[in-house]
């Protein structure tokens, strides 16, 4: 474990044991679990002290409750801030299982609906309260709930601030002004992926400068990782794929035209393929979204508009079949695999015209130079001969012993330093 403070060098004490017999049995009684995982006992206590903070946890290690329990202790609302309608309303489902009532409002649902919600918020009825960026920042709901006694405002997936991100949104640059609006309540950040520069970035922009920062287990051990030289031809793709007969994976496109001339492929080829992007109507992802989490299609050809928050427990690999376009949203997209811990691939196929064609769209961004650093770096990753979870996790100020499965571990002639 890492830990940083927001404010440079000062650290986060270590908080241990400090969580209430509350926290401890409410965990039991309404989440039906044990005992904490790793990283999040601290991280509720530093919310029920009424720190601001920002949390950094490998996906599916369980930052939802690490906000949703501290929810329940206070007597105010909470207050989620969530990029999109589906996490959105996966949340309000699972908790509805745990006996928990939340409210959302967005623009996915009938506005008698978000009436609705809004009520059962204001009255005390639900402990939560679900938003999107852009709903919150309005004049009108701000004033609105400046009226109500909020315990904390939560902002999920929090990299989306960071224009240096792979997920930039600008909607969520509107909450830097968030800590303005209401001096007086704690505010906690959420984020699987981020490196010493994007977590200075959502500190700055919606923290004070007090904030505890806690960054948790970049080191993945159950990932499999390589690197292969890219060979412009599909019978690459089929093979890799051939290697993981009958179980879930991801194969990441750089551009929907790719995804889509994959897809077809690997359909040809006989194997279960759909395509997701962010150019389908929403019905149609949602679909395919279903598909994947049924096991009815196994594989999913996408661009990074898939996959965020997903909470598939058994994707079994990742397919690059293009270099993604930093260190941070590969490790984002390869986090993605193996959530239930058991064995999973990530396979990345690295072109050099593929950084060409990214330092093409790079010049086109207006942060053009910070865009071509990152692809810099995930050039010299792929280039690289030691331990590839090694440089992964040192990439995020994390050292991790070789991991004796990767492809530059495995390969003797280069043997990991
Ligand atoms: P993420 O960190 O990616 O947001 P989630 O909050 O979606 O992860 O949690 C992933 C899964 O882990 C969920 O199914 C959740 O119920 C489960 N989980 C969270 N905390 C615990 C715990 N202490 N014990 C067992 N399961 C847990
Ligand atoms: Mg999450
Ligand atoms: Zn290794």
């Amino acid at each position: 474990m890492v830990l940083t403070s927001a404010t440079a060098k000062k650290e986060t004490p270590p908080v241990e044991s400090q969580t209430s017999d509350e926290a401890t049995s409410t965990l039991r009684t309404v989440f039906g679990f044990d005992r904490f995982r790793e990283g999040q006992e601290s991280i509720i206590a530093d919310a029920l002290a009424g720190r601001d903070l920002l949390a950094v946890m490998p996906t599916g290690a369980g930052k939802s409750l690490c906000y949703q329990l501290p929810a329940l202790l206070g007597r105010g609302l909470t207050i989620v801030v969530s990029p999109l309608i589906a996490l959105i309303e996966n949340q309000v489902a699972q908790l509805r299982t745990h006996g928990v009532i939340a409210s959302a409002i967005h623009s996915g649902r009938p506005r008698a609906e978000n009436i609705d919600d809004w009520r059962a918020a204001v009255d005390g009825r639900a402990r939560l309260l679900y938003l999107s960026p852009e709903r919150l920042m309005t004049p009108r709901m701000i004033k609105a709930l400046s009226k109500l006694a909020i315990d904390r405002f939560v902002v999920d997936e929090a990299h989306c601030v960071s224009q240096w991100g792979h997920d930039f949104r600008p909607d969520y640059l509107g909450l830097n002004t968030l800590k303005a609006h209401f001096p007086k309540t704690p505010i906690s950040a959420f984020t699987a992926t981020a490196d010493a520069e994007t977590r200075q970035d959502i500190a700055d922009t919606l923290l004070r400068p007090a904030a505890s920062v806690r960054v948790f287990g970049f080191d993945r051990k159950n990932l499999r990782i390589s690197v292969l030289q890219k060979i412009t031809d599909k019978s690459q793709l089929i093979n890799c794929v051939k290697s993981f007969p009958s179980v879930s994976g991801i194969i990441y496109c750089l551009s929907r035209k790719d995804a889509e001339k994959n897809t077809e492929v690997l359909c040809d080829a006989g194997f279960s393929a759909a395509t997701y992007h962010a150019g389908l109507d929403q019905e149609k992802r949602s679909d395919v979204m279903k598909q994947f989490m049924s096991g009815d299609k196994k594989i999913i050809v996408a661009t990074v508009a898939f996959g965020m928050g997903i909470d598939k427990p058994d994707i079994r690999f990742i397919i690059h079949h293009s270099v993604p376009g930093s260190i941070e949203a590969y490790y984002q997209e390869i986090g993605r695999a193996g959530r239930d811990g058991l064995d999973a691939s990530a396979i990345l196929l690295y072109g050099k015209s593929d950084i060409m064609r990214r330092r093409r769209l790079a010049d086109k961004s207006q942060s053009a130079a910070n865009v071509r650093d990152r692809i810099a770096d995930i050039a010299s990753y792929c280039e690289g001969k030691i331990c590839r979870r090694r440089a992964l996790t040192r990439h995020f100020g994390e050292e991790s012993k070789p991991c004796g499965m990767c492809d530059n571990c495995l390969n003797k002639t280069s043997a990991a330093r």
